[in-house]
C-alpha cells in the first residue's frame, strides 16, 4: 500500500521533533515535507533542529531542506505544530489550498465547526467538517483539532464518567511537564527548585476543552456536555508528562467498582498507534507518577490512580499523560489514522 505523503509545520519544534520521531516506519505516512520558520528555511533539517529526544534523528529526515510555511509542500496530509499566533492564518491558508490540516494549535480548538477530537471519545465530530467546508468555503480542506494537551490527562477519565454516571462538576489541578511550554521554554533559573502558579492563557482551556469533546453531535453542531470545571494550571520541574489532581461530582450515585470499571472498560479506537488499555486505573498508592508512567501504552495511555471517594466531592482521582505523545504529536498522528479509516483522506 503507498503512503499518504505529509508534511510537518512547526518540523523543529518540540512537537515537530516528536513527529518526525513517532512517523518513522510509520505503515500508512510519510514525511515528505518539513517547514519552520524563516530562521530554519533553506537548512538541512538536522542543521536547523535542536533535537533533543533520546533516540536519534530519523535518517529519512536529516538531510531534508525545511521550507518556508506556505501552501506548496509535496504532501497530502499537513500535521501543525506552530505557536498558536502563527498557526490561525497558516492552517486556514493550507485547508484553503486544499489540505488537510490536523492541529495541535489552540486557535481554532473552540470554533464550533471544527472538531477537537479524540478518536476514542468523539470520532463522530468528524462531521463537522462538511459544515466547515460549507461556512469557510473550503473545497477539499479542512481543519481538524487535538486537545491542550493537559486536558488530554483529563478529560478521558471524565468522558468515562459522563458516559456512564453524569459529570456535574469537577475541581481540577494540573501540574504541567516543562517540555509543555516548547523549546527552550522556561527559563531554569525561574523553574529549577520551583512551582510556577500561572501558565498564560491555560485555565480558560482546562475549563472549556472537555465540554467540547464529551458534547454530543446533533443538528450540524456540537451541544456541550453540562457540566463546570474550574481549574488552577501550574508548571512544574518535570521534563515531560503533565499530572492533573480531580475531584468531581456525578448526576448519578455509583460504587467504587463501578468507577474503576467505567474507566477500565472504555473502549480503544483500534487504529495503529492506539494504546490496549486508553486509561489504565493503577491502584498501589504512589501512582501514576511522570517518571514511571508517562510512557504506558506507547505514550498513549491515559493512567490514573488515587481513585477514591472524597470527603466533599462524590470522587477524587489523578490522571497522567505524556504531553508531547498523547497529548500532542501521538494524538494528531491518531486522528490522522481515523481520517484514513474513514475514508475522509
Ligand atoms: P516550540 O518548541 O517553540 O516550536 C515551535 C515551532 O514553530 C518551531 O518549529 C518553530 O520554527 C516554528 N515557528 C515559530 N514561529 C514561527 C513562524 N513565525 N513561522 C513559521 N514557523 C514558526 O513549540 P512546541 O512546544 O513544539 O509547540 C508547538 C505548538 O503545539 C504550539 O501551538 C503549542 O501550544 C502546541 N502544543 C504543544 C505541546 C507541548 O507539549 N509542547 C502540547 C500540545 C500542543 P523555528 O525552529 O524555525 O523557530
Amino acid at each position: 500500500m503507498s503512503k499518504y505523503r505529509v508534511g510537518i509545520l512547526g518540523a523543529t519544534g518540540t512537537v515537530g521533533q516528536r513527529f518526525c520521531q513517532l512517523l518513522e516506519n510509520h505503515p500508512q505516512f510519510e514525511i515528505t515535507a518539513l517547514a519552520a520558520s524563516d530562521r530554519s528555511v533553506g537548512k538541512a533539517f538536522s542543521e536547523a533542529c535542536p533535537w533533543k529526544l533520546k533516540t536519534p534523528m530519523p535518517a529519512s529526515v536529516s538531510e531534508m531542506e525545511v521550507a518556508p510555511i506556505t501552501p506548496s509542500l509535496d504532501c497530502d496530509i499537513i500535521f501543525s505544530s506552530l505557536p498558536s499566533g502563527v498557526a490561525r492564518e497558516t492552517e486556514e491558508t493550507f485547508a484553503r489550498a486544499g489540505y488537510p490540516v490536523i492541529s495541535n494549535s489552540s486557535c481554532y480548538r473552540m470554533e464550533e465547526d471544527v472538531p477537537l477530537l479524540i478518536p476514542e471519545i468523539n470520532p463522530e465530530h468528524l462531521a463537522l467538517i462538511d459544515v466547515q467546508r460549507r461556512k469557510r468555503g473550503f473545497d477539499r480542506g479542512f481543519i481538524i483539532t487535538n486537545p491542550n494537551c493537559a486536558v488530554m490527562s483529563f478529560a478521558p477519565p471524565l468522558a468515562a464518567l459522563d458516559r456512564k454516571f453524569g459529570v456535574k462538576e469537577a475541581i481540577i489541578t494540573t501540574f504541567q511537564a516543562v517540555s509543555g511550554a516548547g523549546y527552550p521554554g522556561v527559563a531554569s533559573l525561574d523553574i529549577l527548585d520551583n512551582v510556577l502558579p500561572y501558565i498564560p492563557g491555560e485555565e480558560p482551556k482546562a475549563e472549556t476543552e472537555a465540554q467540547k469533546i464529551i458534547g454530543k453531535f446533533s443538528d450540524g453542531s456540537i451541544e456541550k456536555a453540562d457540566f463546570t470545571v474550574s481549574a488552577h494550571c501550574f508548571r512544574v520541574n518535570v521534563v515531560d508528562g503533565h499530572t492533573a489532581s480531580v475531584r468531581v461530582n456525578l448526576n448519578e450515585t455509583s460504587t467504587l467498582e463501578d468507577v474503576i470499571d467505567a474507566m477500565r472498560s472504555f473502549p480503544s479506537a483500534g487504529l495503529h498507534s492506539s494504546p490496549e488499555n486508553f486509561i489504565e486505573v493503577r491502584e498501589e498508592p504512589s501512582r501514576p507518577q511522570p517518571r514511571l508512567d508517562r510512557n504506558n501504552g506507547n505514550g498513549m495511555s491515559i493512567t490514573v490512580g488515587r481513585l477514591f471517594p472524597d470527603n466533599i466531592f462524590d470522587y477524587s482521582f489523578v490522571a497522567l499523560s505524556h504531553n508531547t505523545i498523547r497529548g500532542a504529536a501521538g494524538a494528531a498522528i491518531l486522528n490522522a489514522e481515523l481520517l484514513v479509516e474513514k475514508g475522509i483522506v
